[in-house]
């Protein structure tokens, strides 16, 4: 059997539940296959350290005693460990094992590790499909929460349907990183997002305003109001044109000398303000003070690669 046969693997809702290997059983690989479990797939596991599988084994996992076994039971191999020396260290004695089957990786890696692993797998006759999880344990099972995959198309329909009981699937192309790159990017967007909530919360609460009043309204002010500036920002970065007339850059600099000096007042650290300050500043230098705020990616992308322009 090569990669191509996975495809028949599940096709209708009728069809009898794809069996799944799930390696690692950590906070997330346990969550995963306690899901699968639930969701009545026949569920086989293996975990480096074997007393973290009893839990599973009680709800009717089968604990596979090597990697080998674990591999061998299940058309489809979900591996979730630490990290991409990890992946190795458990399937590169078992590669020969592999060929045909279909692996569906969801340990965090970066894109190029993950290029790395298809290219492993492809003369193993191994199907790759690399995959980020966009969400904690909690939230594996929820259709909201999204799991993004990229490499092999064929593995990917193969098992939409048993990927899609652990949280929407999004299938973002063939190219091994692109979920990966898709991971960062957000894991980044989030840690701003975090940090400038976070400031703007210690600001209010030096005038005693608890984080539970102040949070729904920075919500409100993220889901109503950022979330469609950024949906009117995006054509202008892929248009390479920002036209200033909503507000500009310079006039956010002034803006947001307001909020450094309300933070200083109150002794609230202002590293973040006065780094996104500067960038604006070097935004408006390289000729953009009267642009959008779109125009600051000219600066963000830097010397970069030339096909960062879409
Ligand atoms: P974790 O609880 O620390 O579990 C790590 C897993 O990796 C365990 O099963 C561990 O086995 C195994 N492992 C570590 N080194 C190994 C090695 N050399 N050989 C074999 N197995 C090894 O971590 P986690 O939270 O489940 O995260 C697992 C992956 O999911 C990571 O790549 C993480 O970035 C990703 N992820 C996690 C979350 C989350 O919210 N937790 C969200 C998105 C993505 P032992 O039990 O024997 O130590």
């Amino acid at each position: 059997m090569n990669a191509e046969n996975t495809v028949s693997a599940e096709n209708t809702s009728t069809a009898a539940k794809t069996p799944v290997t799930v390696i690692g059983l950590g906070n997330m690989g346990a969550a995963l296959a306690a899901t699968l479990l639930e969701n009545g797939h026949p569920t086989t596991v293996w975990n480096r350290s074997a007393a973290k599988a009893k839990p599973l084994v009680d709800r009717g996992a089968r604990l596979a005693a090597t990697p080998e076994e674990a591999v061998a039971a299940s058309p489809l191999i979900i591996a979730c460990v630490l990290d991409h020396d990890a992946l190795h260290a458990v399937l590169d004695p078992v590669a020969a094992s592999l060929t045909g089957k279909a692996l569906v990786n969801l340990t965090s890696s970066s894109p190029e590790q993950a290029d790395e692993a298809a290219a492993w797998a492809a003369p193993l006759g191994l199907g790759h499909l690399d995959g980020a999880i966009m969400t904690t344990p909690p939230g594996v099972g929820n259709p909201e929460m999204m799991f993004l995959y990229s490499g092999s198309a064929e593995v990917f329909e193969a098992h939409r349907t048993t990927l899609a009981v652990l949280g929407d699937p999004l299938y973002l192309g063939a190219e091994p990183g692109r979920a990966s790159l898709y991971d960062v990017a957000l894991l980044g967007l989030m840690w701003s997002t975090f940090t400038g909530w976070l400031h703007g919360t210690a600001l209010v609460g030096a005038d005693a305003t608890k984080a539970a009043d102040f949070t729904p309204v920075a919500i409100r002010w993220m889901t109503h109001a950022v979330a469609g500036f950024m949906a009117a920002y995006a054509p202008q970065v892929d248009a390479g044109r920002y036209p200033g007339d909503d507000a500009t850059v310079d006039v956010q600099i002034t803006a947001i000398g307001h909020l450094i000096h309300a933070a200083a007042d109150r002794g609230v650290d202002n590293a973040l303000p006065e780094l996104l300050k500067a960038t604006m500043e070097r935004t408006s230098a390289a000729g953009h003070g009267s642009d959008s705020y779109a125009s600051v990616i000219e600066v963000l992308r830097g010397g970069g690669r030339d096909s960062m322009r879409v």
